[in-house]
């Protein structure tokens, strides 16, 4: 189709890789079909409006916008995930640690807590597949906590799953939550702010800043985890978090001083990265 391969070859003069996927997906996006069925009737003429809509699209996909919030979608764990600005795009990696929990909670009634739960990425798909489960899932921005019990509801687990505006730990009130968690998951903010000006311009520009910036030394968010996971788990229950490829060893430096958790272990990701904390806390005597 003409419409494709124009989209197609504006999109390469950008630079975008998979020019032709991403022409296909937008101009399937707004006949709502599949991408196949592009070509189950090639000629067909397309009237005006879809051009100026595609044309629409095209234009911010080319002025940098990540195709997943143009679409507004993205899959995670073989679930749909609606997203807006107010959310980061679930990445894959997140996926290594939602599978790592699922691994060890599997028919088992476990509560858990996901703190910084942007699109509801990591506690939707938990509850999905691990029915017999509870969460409370935390975020400090209502628009992510909208949107994430949205897609709670959309995959059918908004009943097990409670959302709660909290910065941090600040909202959870100690005396109903303490000891209550068998596992406490996260993928927070790690991004040193002084990088943050370097990353690329689709993430930089676009993604929420609140979702990326772990403070001077990124790693802010790691030690308030540390600080109030053990008030909040019960005796060997599980911290899991997503890092950066750097932060192993002060991450578990931060949690060793502590002197609440067990030593702690590190998942590569697919790449042979560093990309998955986890502790227990220990049962002091
Ligand atoms: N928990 C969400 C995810 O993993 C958002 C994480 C974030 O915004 N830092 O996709």
């Amino acid at each position: 189709m003409d419409l494709i391969l124009k989209g197609q070859r504006l999109l390469q003069a950008k630079g975008v890789e998979a020019a032709r996927l991403e022409s296909e997906l937008l101009l399937s996006h707004i006949l709502s079909c599949d991408r196949h069925q592009l070509y189950s009737s090639p000629q067909k003429k397309l009237d005006s409006s879809i051009v100026d809509k595609f044309m629409a699209l095209l234009k911010r996909r080319l002025a940098g916008e990540p195709i997943q919030y143009i679409l507004a979608y993205r899959e995670f764990m073989g679930l749909r995930f609606d997203l807006d600005k107010s959310v980061l795009i679930p990445r894959w990696e997140t996926e290594i640690l939602v599978k790592h929990i699922i691994d060890q909670a599997q028919g088992r009634p476990v509560k858990l807590l996901d703190i910084g739960t942007g699109s509801g990425a990591i506690a939707v798909s938990l509850a999905y597949y691990l029915p017999q489960s509870r969460l409370v899932a935390i975020d400090i921005s209502q628009e992510a906590l909208d949107r994430a019990e949205k897609n709670a509801i959309k995959h059918g687990v908004s009943h097990r799953i409670d959302f709660k505006r909290s910065d941090m730990f600040a909202a959870l009130e100690a005396d109903s939550y303490q000891a209550y968690f068998d596992i406490i998951v996260s993928n927070p903010p790690y991004i040193k702010s002084q990088d943050i000006e370097g990353l690329m311009p689709e993430v930089r520009d676009f993604e929420p800043r609140t979702a990326l910036d772990g403070g001077a030394d990124g790693l802010k968010f790691y030690r308030q985890i540390a600080e109030n996971a053990s008030i909040y788990l019960k005796a060997g229950g599980l911290v899991a978090m997503e890092m950066g490829h750097d932060q192993a060893s002060d991450i578990k430096d931060i949690f060793k001083r502590t002197g609440n958790y067990s030593s702690g272990q590190i998942l590569k990701d697919l790449a042979g990265i560093d990309r998955i904390a986890l502790f227990h806390k220990v049962n002091k005597g």
